[in-house]
């Protein structure tokens, strides 16, 4: 991949930044999120920014603190969404929102630094249709959680029609024509790191390197990241469903050959009856692959099945603040 060296900022006529803050249970530490986005904003003095912060349905003091910040400053912008859609909904609220000539999606809990903002629009700037930020080390992550994601990048590359890139998360800058793109992704189940990568563009990267949580607690527990790995496997592969052929084959062949086995077996020696713990042990063996296999059936249908229903991704309550354009 070219590596694309940041350069001075060049004057152009005001374009516009469209930073997107998902918020979930943030209000602890929205004040310092602020202060830090909005000095690395204004240093940018070439382009005209928006910052559209979505509420996605937090039972803490978030709305509040977002709406007295948006009372301060015209460009900041908020969704208030009607529940918990979730980040990946949330983020696709405030994609659709965005008006800007580049859209940045970021985290409010600062694990984001808002200083790497400034190398990514130079790179942008040198022709690149996506910055990504790559974390150059996962030490604030634990030991099972750093395998565990190394294995899913892995075996999500290994099988899919897309390859996410390692260590990469929403942090990214991206053109128009990104967002444009996509925008035209109509999926209800959205695994964005895996739409990302899918709709392409010329990229480059900047590092950097993710501090811990200093404000409230992350909302990703175990079962969450679970069902969000699957979601991305499911979501750009179908070799879980086409491995079966494969599997039944090769099962089938092996009880063909034991099957011989047995028939020469009893002519040579004659009927032995003893068989009782191998023949429980298959069938309790295929019994578990069918029922593995069907469970991943059912992971596809269920999704057919929600696409179908067709239901918004989202649901928005109001809108709060923002420029006359925007409301
Ligand atoms: N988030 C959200 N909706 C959710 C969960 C999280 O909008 O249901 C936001 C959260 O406020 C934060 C970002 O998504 O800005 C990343 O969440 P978190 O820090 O909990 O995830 P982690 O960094 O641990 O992966
Ligand atoms: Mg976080």
């Amino acid at each position: 991949m070219p590596t694309i060296q940041p350069s001075p900022l060049t004057a152009v006529s005001p374009r516009c930044l469209s930073i997107v803050v998902p918020c979930f249970n943030e209000g602890e530490g929205l004040d310092t999120f602020f202060a830090r986005l909005e000095l690395i904003l204004q240093t940018l003095q070439t382009y005209e920014y928006e910052i559209i912060c979505i509420d996605d349905g937090s039972s803490d003091n978030t709305l509040d603190v977002l709406r007295r910040h948006a009372a301060r400053n015209p460009r900041i912008l908020i969704l208030e969404l009607s529940r918990n859609f979730g980040k990946e909904a949330a983020l696709t609220a405030g994609i659709d929102t965005a008006r800007g000539d580049a859209v940045i999606p970021i985290d409010a809990d600062l694990q984001h630094p808002p200083e790497l903002i400034i190398d990514m629009v130079r790179c942008w700037e040198n022709g690149s249709d996506i910055v990504l930020a790559r974390r150059a080390s996962r030490d604030t992550d634990h030991f099972i959680q750093r395998c565990i994601t190394q294995w899913f990048y892995r075996m999500h590359n290994a099988i899919s029609e897309c390859q996410i890139p390692k260590d990469v998360g929403d942090f990214r800058l991206m053109d128009k024509r990104v967002v444009d793109a996509l925008k035209q992704l109509p999926e209800r189940r959205r695994f964005m790191k895996g739409l990302f990568a899918w709709v392409g563009f010329k990229h480059s990267e900047v590092t950097f390197t993710a501090k811990p949580r200093r404000f409230g607690k992350s909302s990703f527990n175990a079962r969450r990241l679970w069902i969000l790995g699957l979601e991305g496997i499911t979501s750009f592969s179908t070799v879980p469903l086409v491995v079966w052929v494969y599997i039944g084959f090769t099962v089938a062949t092996a009880a063909l050959i034991y099957g011989c086995w047995i028939i020469i077996k009893t002519l040579a020696f004659g009927i032995d009856v003893p068989g009782y713990a191998s023949l429980l042990t298959a069938i309790l063996f295929l019994g578990g692959i069918q029922l593995l296999g069907i469970g991943i059936l059912g992971e596809y249908i269920g999704r057919i099945y929600s696409e179908s229903k067709q239901r918004p991704l989202y649901i928005i309550r109001q809108r709060y603040g923002g420029t006359d354009q925007n409301a």
